[in-house]
């Protein structure tokens, strides 16, 4: 074979490989950009497990008409403009892939109206083919919806699970953003029928989490055994939700971790919570906690992963141990609390 340029619709393809595994993916893109447009409320609509229909709308800031096109074209964002906006990147979105490698892989269209102006517009792409802007009445915001996900990738679309472990998937991503965004109202409904509701707490998100969204998020038991921390040190702060060691899980199935309010994955975290809990939890048991780690968007490379599901911190080590030593405070005090020998 000659070497040739690939067309954009198979790069988009490809780039979905990457970035939509699943319904739930494609949920989790399209409220990060819900909440990078600045939305108060966010309406999740879903059918067959979002296998069928995903529609996500928002009261965000919306999109202008003439910028539909952009929006759908790969690596085209507002998010960033230089690679020093990248380094301090506050957004959860920035590489400009999201909506175009979703349209690429399903029968997709795009409704807005952006802030200011009288008229909305739509676009939409078939299996990754773009139609032309419409005019389209649509309220401040924006509404995407994505039908028949994979119809076009059978090899993908043969690795999709039953209705219900989507959906689960699905549920536990929200889970996941109503966590570290209170401040926002999400409304689900799955085909048809509403199933959930996280009722926006105002400007809850200065505050930090309320005791009624982890009590929602996590149950009610989780939510009366857990220890509120929040400390800060050496431009660091760890703030969020520790389970006492009474209560732990068989699984890490309750460890939710925020980097800028970011959901990732970190081993070397992982690893000073759990060092953390070595002494007072039994072996094979694990810790449950939802924690908030904020620092200088500098000080952590967000673009590890095209999912952007891990980070990588400039300084490692020093944060390990400020998390270490913040939990192990944390958890010495409840100790010493349960011990009324040791107080006189
Ligand atoms: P990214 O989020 O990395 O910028 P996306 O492909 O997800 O890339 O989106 C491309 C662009 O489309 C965004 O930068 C933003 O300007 C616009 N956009 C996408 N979704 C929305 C939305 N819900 N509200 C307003 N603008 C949006
Ligand atoms: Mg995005």
């Amino acid at each position: 074979m000659t070497i040739r340029q690939l067309p954009d619709t198979l790069i988009n393809q490809i780039a979905a490989g990457e970035v939509v595994e699943r319904p739930a993916s494609v949920v989790k893109e399209l409220v990060e950009n819900a909440l990078d447009a600045g939305a108060r409320r966010v309406d999740i609509d879903l059918e067959e497990g979002g296998v069928r229909l995903i529609r996500i709308r928002d009261d965000g800031k919306g999109i202008a008409a003439d910028e539909l096109p952009l929006a759908v074209s790969r690596h085209a964002t507002s998010k960033i403009a230089s690679l020093d906006d990248l380094e301090g990147v506050t957004t959860l979105g920035f590489r400009g892939e999201a909506l175009p490698s979703i349209a690429s892989v399903s029968r997709f269209s795009l409704s807005s109206r952006r802030i200011g102006e009288d008229r909305g517009a739509v676009l939409e792409i078939d299996g990754g083919r773009l139609g032309e802007v419409a005019p389209k009445p649509h309220p401040q915001g924006t509404t995407v919806e994505v039908r028949d996900l994979f119809f076009n990738v059978p090899a993908r679309r043969k690795f999709l699970k039953a209705e219900r472990t989507e959906l689960g998937h699905i549920e536990e991503w929200l889970r996941q953003l109503a966590l570290a965004r209170p401040d926002v109202e999400l409304r689900v409904s799955h085909n048809g029928k509403p199933t959930r509701r996280w009722k926006g707490e105002g400007d809850q998100i200065d505050l930090g989490l309320s005791d009624v969204r982890i009590g929602e998020a996590l149950g009610e038991e989780f939510a009366r055994n857990a220890l509120r921390v929040d400390h800060s040190g050496a431009g660091l702060r760890l703030h969020g939700w520790i389970a006492q060691p009474s209560y732990n899980r068989a699984s890490a199935d309750q460890q939710y971790l925020y980097v800028n309010g970011r959901a990732v994955r970190d081993r070397s975290i992982a690893h000073a919570v759990k060092q953390a809990y070595s002494d007072v939890l039994f072996h094979g048991r694990q810790p449950a906690y939802v924690l908030f780690l904020e620092l200088d968007p500098r000080r952590v490379d967000v673009n590890v992963h095209p999912a952007k599901h891990e980070v990588r911190f400039r300084d490692a080590r020093l944060i390990h141990d400020f998390v270490y030593r913040t939990l192990n405070d944390a958890l010495a005090q409840t100790r010493a609390g349960a011990l009324p020998s040791a107080q006189t």
